[in-house]
């Protein structure tokens, strides 16, 4: 077969683009990248080789810099697992991510500040292998199989499309060899043919790596040193004085292929019937594919005496936690441990209960310390963390510990649950809340009206996930029960107050009982009952949804995903001491059977439909009703 020429996936192309045009700060990153592929590489085939040891290279592992200055040419090779031809083309012409065309189609309309914010968000594609497209006019990768006998080489000039053609390779490996950009001129690149900045970059970006990073410089004099360029020593293993902040955050960068610093990191060690260490990162943005199912979470890779052993732990963190980044090193797991084999092992299941507890504890300190870091981590992370209130074998108790809400008590938003119940009156039983799109639409809902009155705080909860936590199987936080103010009755007042309430209010259902009656017969196709409201005080009726029925959004999404949804009609709430109402008794008490009392009821019960953020079945009906009321009243 010869030379075959291909294109670049769509994406690739427009991510190429935003490489090449985009005038990234550092530009150094493309090395630090391509050693990061070239240690996985080798990390994978040590892994093989634990099963598979005639897959196992003659040498050592490492990964070797070869320049040529008069050629300027770079080249990284390391004697890792390799690619097949398919492999390559995959991994290389392609992006598998989903969201990733939205994403880019967003990221290129962005300008100025902007772009160059969002090329920081570049490094979360996993598209590392790109970035050497900044400083090269070619790349050539030529790379071998482990296991296989041919070569494959793959070239490219980065400008849509690439060729690729059999080959041979002593041994199986990848090197990849760049043709840089001038260093003088226009577009001048740093020199990166240059060994003392060659070193400063290893030593900066890759000193952890685990395999010696060794550099060659064609005809130098003397002959360049086989010492490697870094220490190889395994962070997580050395004294947390020792390391620097920069040296956590380039770890961090290494591992999670993010190229933006972590918002924290947590170094622990775990003692006793058996010995772990773990280094743990929180990313400081949202990676975009958070909420893909398929999310490529790198997550938490482990290690067993400093052997790599697979990447993507998922046993050691659970779900809701999947944004956590980090290393496990173990001391007596076998080095042969398998994915089943980890689900059923016990050692594995201490850790795991282990990182959880540090993960929560740092995110509590952080939100003690320092609330607006916090703030705009939560507003990230939040609905993530409040998966893990959906899942009963969680100590929920300690996820609700870090949940921030916006509130009726609070101006600016965002209260924790253990304020909101420091402020709670002392015979307040539950804590009041209100789900619902945002905070604006929340606030002026008439649901909350009376609990505003009263000086009573309704937390107010926005996130699509807080409608299921809340509303099935609800947690209870400091002994309080959750209630929506949607929801059943509710009992609002003192204990010595409540008997005059009561009182009022049985009068008021006896004095409107027959307007009840006449407003219910002009509703009854869309409400289950029409009742005196002790919940209102400037809006003139709500809807109400009924103990045990489903929550208006609910309702709606089941019905959007084509699923059957019980008929639950809501209740009409009105309020008596609205003047509205009043003229409408006057009305009733003069004819109960006026023409005009289901008119009224059928735009009462619109309006609080229309108040609440709902849809009308017959907006053109109401809408002609509203018409000739106004006609009327002019
Ligand atoms: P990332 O490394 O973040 O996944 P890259 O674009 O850098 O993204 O690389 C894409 C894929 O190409 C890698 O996931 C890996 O499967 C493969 N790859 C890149 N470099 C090498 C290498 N040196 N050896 C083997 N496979 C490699």
């Amino acid at each position: 077969m010869g030379v075959e020429k291909f294109e670049f996936q769509a994406e690739v192309k427009q991510l190429l683009d935003l490489m090449i045009h985009s005038v990234y700060s550092n530009q150094d990153v493309f090395l630090r990248e391509l050693i990061s592929n070239a240690s996985d590489a080798c990390d994978r085939l040590r892994f093989e080789g634990l099963t598979h040891s005639d897959l196992l290279p003659d040498e050592p592992f490492s990964v070797q810099l070869h320049v040529d200055q008069e050629a300027r040419n770079l080249s990284v090779s390391d004697n890792g697992v390799g690619m097949s031809r398919e492999e390559i083309v995959k991994n290389i012409g392609t992006i598998a991510k989903s969201g990733t065309a939205e994403f880019l189609r967003s990221m290129s309309k962005s300008n100025g500040a902007d772009r160059k914010i969002s090329l920081e968000l570049i490094g979360q594609f996993g598209v590392g292998f790109y970035a050497s497209f900044m400083v090269a006019d070619e790349i050539t990768v030529l790379t071998r199989k482990a296991g296989e006998s041919g070569a494959t080489r793959w070239t490219s000039s980065g400008d849509g499309s690439y060729e690729i053609e059999e080959a041979e390779r002593d041994g199986a490996g990848t090197t990849i060899r760049l043709k840089l950009k001038p260093a003088e001129g226009d577009d001048a690149i740093a020199d990166y043919t240059d060994e003392w900045l060659l070193r400063q970059i290893v030593k900066r970006y890759s000193d952890f790596v685990a395999y010696p990073i060794q550099l060659k410089i064609e005809g130098a004099d003397p002959p360049t040193s086989t010492e490697p360029l870094n220490s190889m020593k395994a962070i997580w293993r050395r004294a947390a004085e020792e390391v620097s902040d920069e040296e956590y955050a380039e770890f961090y960068k290494h591992i999670a292929h993010d190229w933006n610093a972590p918002l924290l990191h947590l170094a622990s060690r775990i003692e006793g019937n058996f010995e772990a260490r773990a280094l743990l990162y929180l990313p400081s943005a949202a990676p975009f594919d958070l909420y893909h199912r398929e999310m490529a979470h790198r997550g938490i890779q482990l290690y067993v005496k400093r052997i790599f052993i697979m990447d993507e732990c998922r046993d050691l963190m659970p779900e809701y936690l999947r944004f956590v980044k980090g290393v496990v090193d173990a001391e007596d797991l076998s080095l042969n441990v398998s994915r089943e084999m980890l689900q059923q092992n016990a050692q594995i299941e201490v850790i795991r209960k282990h990182l959880v507890k540090k993960v929560l504890d740092a995110l509590k300190e952080l939100m003690q310390s320092d609330r607006e870091k916090y703030r705009g981590f939560w507003a990230q992370f939040g609905p993530v963390i409040k998966e893990g209130l959906l899942d009963l074998s969680q100590k929920r108790e300690r996820i609700l510990d870090l949940v921030l809400c916006e509130s009726t008590a609070e101006e600016s938003g965002f209260t924790s649950l253990a304020e909101a119940v420091s402020r709670m009156r002392e015979d307040q039983r539950v804590l009041y809340y209100l789900t619902g799109p945002s905070r604006e639409r929340l606030v002026n809902s008439p649901h909350v009206e009376a609990f505003v009155d009263r000086n009573i705080e309704v937390l107010l909860f926005t996130d699509h996930v807080d409608e299921i936590w809340l509303e099935q199987n609800p947690p209870e936080f400091a002994g309080k029960k959750f209630q929506s103010v949607l929801r059943g009755e509710i009992d609002l007042d003192n204990d010595d107050e409540k008997e005059r309430v009561e009182t009022k209010r049985e009068k008021e259902a006896e004095d409107f009982k027959q307007l009840l009656g006449a407003l219910r017969s002009g509703v009854q196709d869309h409400v289950k009952e029409v009742r005196v409201s002790n919940r209102l005080t400037s809006s003139p009726a709500c809807l109400i949804v009924d103990e045990g029925d489903l929550s208006p959004q609910i309702s709606d999404w089941l019905r959007r995903s084509g699923q059957k949804v019980p008929d639950g009609k809501p209740i009409l709430e009105i309020n008596p001491s609205h003047p509205l109402l009043a003229k409408l008794k006057a009305v009733c008490d003069a004819d109960a059977k006026d023409p005009r009392l289901a008119d009224y009821a059928t735009l009462l019960y619109g309006q609080a439909m229309l108040a609440e953020g709902g849809q009308l079945e017959d907006p053109a009906a109401f809408s002609r009703r509203i018409a000739e009321l106004m006609l009327e009243a002019l």
